[in-house]
């Protein structure tokens, strides 16, 4: 099977070749979720690395990872806004080309942050699907090379170095939450963690508004989901009806899977914001949402995954002033 390619080696080499480019984030207790369910709750604030989100370390690890024959043509990719942001900075730092295709449900601040990082943007139809349409012109026009999101083996090796952080520290963990949208983040995070403990459950969370990978694995094999405009807007996009590795790793190493409402997403970057002091955008607040929606029960040694900051401060400022999304 391919994902077998991907192994604990593979997010080692990442970890060493990414080293110095990013950050290693906090691990901190929460001491109100602790308190409220009994357990040792922690949280891995990937928030505050550098471009405010994980996405840095798999866009550096693919592009530390190219041929120099590679780098020279540049690099291209589709991105609900995270991702272009990480691997708009890695290339830039690589003196490299970089051209981010997104589609217009992309909110403006992570398309001004991308611009800022000298990115090429260019906005392309209503979904990630119809980006990528312009990600295959580059490629086949200006041959330039194209890095999916998260179905790519140096992506999902180096999200999974943010595994490692985990489980270094606190290899007694035996739930980790992780937000859920292609999967190369859970991915290469469940491979650090089930190689350490087998036993330790991964549990991913994504909004209830096209949750792709959700409805592929109920039918077996990747699906077409419609995308919606959502808080957790770093969640949007498909899993790619040719899927390589994320259908195959969250299918084999994914414990479950948990659905959050609009509502519930507010729920979460309010509390982010009043008990942990953290801002965070909806994508990243999923966990958070479940736990305290009582969708995800902790168990004894708990970590959630908080994955981003990118969120439109303005909305912020009306969320956590109580305002509540509509729909
Ligand atoms: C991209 C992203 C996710 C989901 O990562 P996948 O690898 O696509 O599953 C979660 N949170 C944030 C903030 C993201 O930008």
């Amino acid at each position: 099977m391919e994902r077998n390619d991907i192994s604990l080696v593979d997010l080692y080499r990442a970890r060493n070749r990414i080293h110095g480019r990013t950050v290693k984030t906090p691990l901190v207790r929460s001491k109100t979720l602790s308190e409220a369910c009994g357990a040792d709750v922690r949280l891995k604030l990937e928030h505050l690395q550098i471009t405010g989100s994980f996405k840095l370390r798999g866009a550096t690890n693919a592009i530390l990872n190219l041929e120099d024959e590679q780098r020279k043509r540049g690099v291209t990719g589709v991105s609900t806004g995270n991702f272009g942001r990480g691997l708009a900075h890695a290339a830039k730092q690589a003196g490299v080309r970089c051209v981010i295709c997104m589609s217009n449900l992309v909110p403006e601040n992570k398309v001004d942050g991308i611009k800022a990082l000298d990115a090429e943007v260019n906005i392309i139809g209503r979904s990630q699907d119809e980006a990528q349409v312009e990600v295959d012109r580059l490629v086949a026009e200006e041959g330039l090379v194209a890095l999916d999101p998260f179905d790519h083996r140096d992506v999902i090796a180096g999200q999974g170095t943010l595994g490692l952080e985990i489980m270094g520290p606190w290899p007694q963990v035996d739930l980790v939450v992780v937000p859920l949208s292609g999967g190369g983040l859970i991915g290469g995070v469940a491979v650090a963690v089930k190689s350490v403990n087998a036993s330790a459950r991964v549990v991913g969370v994504t909004m209830d508004r096209g949750a792709a990978m959700y409805e592929s694995i109920r039918a077996g094999k990747p699906v077409q989901v419609e995308e919606h405009a959502s808080l957790a807007d770093s969640l949007g996009g498909g899993i790619g009806l040719d899927n390589h590795y994320t259908f195959d790793l969250v299918r084999d190493l994914v414990d479950d899977i948990v659905l959050v409402s609009e509502t519930e997403i507010a729920n979460g970057i309010r509390h982010a914001y009043w008990q942990e002091k953290q801002i965070v955008e909806g994508g990243a607040a999923v966990g958070i949402a479940a736990i305290l929606a009582g969708k995800i029960k902790p168990t004894v040694n708990t970590c959630l995954v908080v994955s981003g900051c990118n969120i439109d401060m303005p909305l912020h400022h009306r969320i956590i002033g109580g305002e509540n999304p509509e729909g």
